[in-house]
């Protein structure tokens, strides 16, 4: 088991202080054994022409190291230095010493003091076992702490965050919007604080809740906050872990965890995408993994072993319900079911607040604007564009964010960054104009497409040029004429290279994706074919739990009126947006013209381009009044 974050830096780091060490150790020792020799040395054929000339009067041998003191008035002091195991009076004679004179002279033998003797013997064995200790001693910490797959194997690799650990702490304050979610998840929290309350009157509190929502609307993070809430301890794992090259290793994990939140109850264990796992089984879809089954089934039979009494609550978050085992949804089990939608402007606008704690804004930010323009962000994206906002604020040496910024930071979150060295050539600047321009044109004037807000041949991302719309207001609902209309703009820019240029390029494949794809569900899912009538012939996701896999279910005649209906609605938007094109060639001229020269038109210019082309833009006011 594994507390807090994965470790890999940390490694790093005690190698590199073990590494550290090592050299002062060195250092230190050679420094030392460095100081025993004196600078006034002397070679021991030297000392044995002094000692024939009578200028010595004392030896006094110290180890290795022998003192020789001279005669005179002020007794001079030199060292020489005799080689290892061999005697220095031994090696004076076979240097030719005058033995008489030598007999002259006191020699004293000193033992070297035990601790010195023994440490410079001894150090150059013992400091390198004693750093090579050290070092797998700081490996074997490592080692504990990343929960090493060799060593933990099949236990669970679970990730705690303790009750009281302020610092990852969590609570309901950080989690803005998904107001029923939370409402929903405080009967959770109650239950936890308080669960005699609960026992005392007989009832029966859910084990499995599980957390349905698009990526990044918050599921990881409200799991947390409950635990937090409940100041209870949360254990969390991603399904995807589970799986992994061992046959049976998912069932021992799963068993680890259970045992371990149930010895540290009350708690709360969080299996995140439990799609990875929970796939319906006996499909053969995904390679028909054993590995995958015995984990669920583990899961399913734990969940089921469960007391009455005991505290212990198991979350699951999933973006593909519809992919699930209904063995997971049934009661018992994971019965209760929270559905976290993509935050609407309010939550947008609180979430941003929410981010903005801790950074210095300039008076002109003002967030509800922002959260008007990012319809469709989820609580990830809103926080992603904060944080590119004061990245952009911090690249030009500013010290706060403006509103630019974050504008700025709106559509490089959509979009991904500005490809600002990808250089068209003068004709493809021209097709991309135009391409853009049709797309604008016909969106502006089809009553219930949305607005243009701004419009850009400077590549992004992948996109070549772009186009942005915006709702005036969060829908939920979509129209079958907003459909209509919605498909004319994506074939808008094909339409207007034909006409131009009396050519296509490769460049709208992806807006012909996107039409045939959006009037494919207009027939099948839908029922907005006049022909075909009201019948869903394909399930949309989320409504048919535990279907294998899409079979078709009508016959081939259906299949082939559904693809005549297809080509039908498509030939319509198409003519629809030849018509519009065909009828304000002019605006369609200015505005590319416009694009070619400046590359991007704001929402105002663009406007008044319009207007001066005889086009009213639309407004708030009158599309409330259409619709
Ligand atoms: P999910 O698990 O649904 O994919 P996460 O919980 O991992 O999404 O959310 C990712 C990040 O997005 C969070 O850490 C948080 O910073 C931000 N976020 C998402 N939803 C919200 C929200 N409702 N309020 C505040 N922040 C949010
Ligand atoms: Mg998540
Ligand atoms: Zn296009």
């Amino acid at each position: 088991m594994e507390t807090g974050k994965p470790k890999k830096p940390r490694l790093l780091f005690n190698i590199s202080t073990a590494i550290i060490i090592f050299f002062a150790l060195t250092l230190g020792y050679s420094l030392l054994t460095e100081n025993q020799a004196p600078a006034n040395q002397i070679s021991l054929s030297e000392l044995v022409t002094d000692i024939n000339a009578g200028k010595v009067s004392a030896l006094s041998i110290n180890g290795d190291a022998v003192e020789v003191t001279y005669t005179g008035e002020t007794p001079e002091v030199k060292a020489v230095r005799k080689e290892d195991s061999v005697s220095i009076l031994d090696s004076l004679k076979n240097l030719g010493v005058d033995s008489k004179k030598l007999s002259a002279i006191g020699v004293t033998v000193k033992t070297p003091s035990g601790f010195s003797f023994w440490f410079f013997n001894l150090a150059p064995f013992i400091l390198p076992l004693v750093f090579i200790l050290v070092f797998i001693w700081f490996l074997s910490r490592q080692v504990r702490g990343a929960g090493m797959q060799a060593f933990s194997f099949g236990q669970s690799k679970a990730r705690m965050i303790a009750p009281d650990d302020k610092r990852q702490r969590v609570t309901f304050k950080d989690v803005a919007g998904v107001k029923e979610a939370k409402e929903e998840l405080s009967e959770v929290v109650d239950f936890l604080k308080n669960p005699r309350k609960f026992f005392e009157i007989g009832a029966r509190i859910p084990k499995g809740m599980l957390l349905m929502g698009a990526p990044g609307t918050g599921k990881t993070l409200l799991a947390r906050a409950v635990a937090g809430e409940a100041g209870v301890a949360f254990f969390s794992i991603s399904g995807s872990e589970f799986v992994e090259m061992f046959v049976g290793v998912g069932a021992s994990r799963v068993r680890d965890l259970f045992k371990l939140a149930k010895h540290t109850a009350p708690a709360i264990i969080f299996i995140d995408e439990i799609d990875a796992v929970g796939r319906v089984r006996g499909t053969g879809v995904g390679g028909g993994n054993d590995e995958r089954e015995q984990t669920l089934n583990q899961i399913l039979v734990e969940m089921d072993g469960f007391e009455p009494t005991e505290k212990v609550i198991v979350m699951a978050a999933t973006n593909r319900p519809d992919v699930l085992d209904p063995a997971l949804l049934r009661p018992g089990r994971f019965d209760r079911r929270v559905i976290l939608d993509l935050p609407d402007r309010n939550d947008r606008e609180e979430i941003l607040k929410l981010h903005s704690r801790k950074k210095p804004f300039a008076e002109d930010v003002n967030l509800r604007v922002i959260a008007e323009r990012t319809p469709g962000f989820s609580g990830a994206d809103l926080y992603s564009l904060m944080n590119e906002g004061a990245i952009l604020a911090a690249r030009e040496n500013r010290t706060k964010v403006s509103q630019y910024d974050l504008i700025r930071a709106i559509e490089k979150v959509m979009l991904g960054p500005e490809r600002k060295s990808h250089l068209l050539s003068v004709k493809e600047k021209e097709i991309t104009a135009y391409h853009e321009a049709g797309h604008a044109l016909v969106a502006s004037v089809l009553p219930f497409a949305d607005p243009v807000h701004k419009i850009s041949i400077i590549s992004r991302g992948r996109a070549g040029g772009y186009t942005l719309k915006l709702p005036l207001e969060d829908r939920r609902l979509q129209s079958r004429r907003e459909f209509l209309d919605d498909i004319s703009v994506s074939l808008a820019g094909f339409v207007a290279e034909q006409m131009m240029f009396n050519d296509v390029t490769t460049g709208p494949s992806n807006d012909l994706q996107v039409a045939s794809a959006l009037t494919r569900d207009m027939v099948t899912k839908y029922g907005m074919s006049e022909k075909l009538g009201p019948i869903a012939y394909e399930a949309s996701a989320g409504v048919l739990y535990g279907k294998p896999f899409a079979e078709r279910e009508y016959s081939e005649r259906i299949s082939a009126e559904i693809d005549s209906e297809v080509s039908h609605i498509v030939e319509g938007a198409l003519k629809k947006a030849t018509d519009v094109l065909t009828k304000h060639k002019k605006a369609l001229q200015a505005i590319a013209g416009r694009l070619i020269e400046v590359e991007t038109i704001e929402r105002d210019d663009f406007e008044k381009l319009l207007i001066a082309n005889g086009i009213v833009p639309k407004r708030k006011a009158e599309i409330e009044h259409k619709v």
